[in-house]
């Protein structure tokens, strides 16, 4: 941490990516706990264990609930990296992890439910280098401290664990010596911009965003948008909760923060722009006005690889980006005014302290009620909007304090959404 002083802008928050730091030198194989075996991330990951076999071993996975397809998972890994042991599970859910137990379909394998589970899933291994939270929400904090706590590479994919506790997982990643890589497709393309440059380098840094489904329908017609047209993404196939966080930019915004506390860079120097062809991934823009970006196609799989293996670029089958067939590259500014989630991040963000806690905790709980139509695309903005206006402005100094915020805005949110927008 001795680049702290040298830091081009505040040395209150330097850079959690490791930006011009060596990386962890492992031995493959790598070994590796995998949280959220079962979502988007999870079984992107287990498909590139199964084609690095030989340079990839998993030594615990853990789910929320769809323990049956976690098992047909397993298997597909038996089959494909015969001999090596199988890994440790857990099963958050209570019901789901009685109804695996029962079954017997991990034999002794498997570890407890909730929390402690996964905590165990992190802790029980004898050897673990690298862990991949894929999980959803700010529930993947706890996870992303006690593996920073173990010291290892930490490929993150759980944006919430940094834009609800990023202050604490610094301190947890510094004082243990970890190191976090992102696995979120902008900050990943950000990281290899990146390589080998110091943080003194950078200027600024420019997320782009597709847009999602929304991009070009009126104010007045979003009053009206469907659940199924929310989720319709036009580029990225993800969990239900993303996708509908990018339908209102609220990723975008979330992603703001994340970047914020990745790369030590301060909010005014984070712009986003509209990008509807989503062939370029993010920009850096250095001191001297060089500005870089990563192209590719959409697929995830690349920045989890990235992540996992310590930013080395390994081969990966599938399509590749035609620049003929793309012709063009277009970019708009955001409509602030159809998008509110987008400055409401941003002001939480640059609030600190519980306000980001309080945005993203709303955010879930008016997600979850979108998802069960209790209420409708143009009340997300609202009922975020009003929770923080009802929660006073906290300092957050540990785990605790974090978990108390969330709690406390989730209750609030779930209240307006009965009272206003309940049917
Ligand atoms: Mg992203």
């Amino acid at each position: 941490m001795g680049s702290a002083s040298k830091h081009n802008f505040s040395s209150d928050n330097p850079s959690l990516y490791p930006c011009g730091r060596p990386l962890h030198a492992y031995d493959v194989p790598l070994k590796l706990v995998l949280l959220g075996a079962t979502g988007s991330i999870g079984t992107q990951t287990m498909e590139i264990v199964r084609a690095n076999a030989d340079r990839l071993q998993v030594v615990a996975v853990s789910c929320f609930r769809r323990w049956p397809e976690l098992a047909a998972e397993l298997k597909l890994l038996a089959e494909s990296c015969p001999g090596v042991p199988l890994p440790l599970v857990s099963v958050f859910d209570s019901k789901a992890h009685q109804e695996a137990l029962k079954d017997g379909v991990f034999g002794d394998r498997l570890l407890g439910s909730g929390m402690d589970g996964v905590l165990e899933s992190i802790n029980s291994p004898d050897s673990v280098q690298v862990v991949i939270n894929g999980m959803v929400g700010a529930a993947g904090l706890e996870p992303t401290l006690a593996a920073a706590r173990r010291g290892v590479r930490i490929a993150l994919a759980n944006k919430e664990s940094l834009v609800v506790g990023g202050d604490l997982v610094k301190r947890e990643v510094f004082a243990h010596g970890a190191e976090i890589l992102p696995v979120d497709s902008e900050h990943s393309a950000m990281a290899q911009c990146l390589s080998g440059r110091c943080e003194t380098e950078i200027h600024k840094l420019i997320l782009t965003a597709s847009g999602g489904p929304f991009r070009q329908t009126s104010r007045k017609d979003l009053e009206n948008v469907s659940l199924a047209q929310v989720l319709n993404h036009p580029t990225w196939n993800m969990g239900p909760k993303i996708t509908v966080d990018c339908a209102t930019l609220m990723n975008k915004g979330l992603e703001v923060i994340e970047a914020h506390h990745l790369f030590g860079v301060p909010y005014e120097k984070i712009e986003v722009v509209v990008h509807p062809g989503s062939s370029i991934h993010s920009f850096v823009e250095f001191v001297d006005g060089a500005l870089l970006a990563q192209l590719g196609t959409p697929d995830m799989k690349l920045p989890i690889q990235y992540a996992i293996n310590g930013e080395i670029h390994w081969p990966l089958p599938g399509s590749r980006l035609d620049l003929l067939k793309i012709g063009k590259l277009e970019f708009y500014e955001p409509d602030g005014v159809k998008f509110p989630c987008l400055e409401l991040a941003r002001q939480a963000g640059m609030a600190g302290g519980s306000a980001p806690i309080v945005l993203n905790g709303a955010n879930e709980v008016a997600v979850a009620a979108l998802l069960q139509e209790k209420i409708q695309y143009v009340d997300i903005p609202q009922v975020i909007e009003e929770t923080l206006a009802l929660q006073d402005h906290q300092p957050v100094n540990n785990l605790q304090d974090a978990l108390g915020f969330d709690n406390q805005a989730r209750r609030t949110a779930e209240s307006l959404v009965e009272e206003r927008f309940g049917c």
